[in-house]
């Protein structure tokens, strides 16, 4: 695996790669890697001659008061495990590869990046968007890979590339659970042993709420119900459950819909989604 550290380092391995008709597959990250990470690196291979997985902490997209620095970085144990999941080249370019001085430039998918998380984190799917769309750029590659453990940012980036003729595939995985239903995410490492325990809650409560409102439950009664059982399993306050339509999430009366939840449990916050099929 070539290990790219540099924007100028980039350009030569790519030309090679589409000089050799090699399909690209993008996996762009935060680095901190795990299982659902590789699923994507795994997805990515079965759709593409080359992979590039990017790690990069995009300081754009956390918020003043959010955790851009101690937010969880392992370089080592991220090359290995990238190393071993196939992934061709990895590309960890600096703040000032992706920011030069004088940088101006922003990427607002207006309408979408509103609400939900964007309504609690606002600029978020702005510094989200701006950073992918540079590397997309960057690479040019055939097929980037989201998971829809982030489904707004998927749907975000979908609409993105479509607005401004990215000529690229934008593809969704789905989401990877550890054995008791909790999605994986690099900032489970912030749990306590207890807090680890109460965040498969979120999963289950999702579940239930699924159960429910497939079963012709009114959506009223089971979103104020999911709240309160997220405070009650301990989540300190719960930014959002919501049920939306699968793909515009706007709101959602019949059929492809999906049930979001955001909520934080003690310094970390949590964000799921589950499909949901209402009758
Ligand atoms: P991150 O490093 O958290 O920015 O995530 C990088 C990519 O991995 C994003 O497209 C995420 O949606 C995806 N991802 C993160 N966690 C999971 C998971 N549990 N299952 C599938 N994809 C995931």
């Amino acid at each position: 695996m070539e290990v790219i550290c540099a924007r100028n380092e980039l350009t030569k391995p790519i030309r090679r790669l589409k000089k050799d008709g090699k399909a690209i597959a993008l996996v762009p990250t935060m680095g901190a890697l795990h299982e659902g990470h590789l699923s994507l690196v795994e997805a990515a291979r079965r759709q593409a001659d080359a992979v590039i997985v990017s790690i990069f902490v995009n300081p754009t997209q956390f918020g003043p008061n959010e955790d851009f620095t101690r937010y969880p970085r392992d370089e080592e144990a991220d090359m290995r495990l990238l190393r071993e999941s196939g992934a061709d080249l990895a590309y960890l370019p600096t703040v000032e590869d992706m920011y030069p001085p004088g940088a101006s430039t922003e990427i607002t998918v207006r309408g979408i990046s509103s609400d939900l998380c964007g309504a609690f984190r606002p600029g978020h799917f702005t510094g989200v968007a701006t950073i992918v769309a540079k590397l997309l750029m960057q690479i040019l590659p055939d097929a980037a890979l989201f998971g829809e453990k982030d489904y707004q940012q998927l749907l975000i980036i979908r609409r993105m590339a479509l607005d401004l003729d990215i000529p690229v595939r934008i593809e969704g995985a789905p989401i990877l659970r550890e054995a008791d239903g909790l999605a994986m995410s690099s900032r489970n490492r912030y749990l306590t042993t207890q807090e680890r325990v109460q965040a498969a809650e979120m999963s289950r409560i999702l579940c239930d709420s699924r159960d429910a409102l497939q079963s012709g439950e009114g959506a009223h009664a089971v979103l104020s119900r999911a709240r309160s059982e997220l405070l009650t399993a301990g989540f300190a306050s719960v930014d959002y459950v919501e049920l939306r339509d699968a793909l515009t999430l706007e709101a959602a009366n019949t059929g492809s819909s999906r049930l979001l939840a955001a909520a934080h449990l003690g310094t970390t916050r949590l964000i799921d989604n589950i499909a949901v099929e209402l009758p």
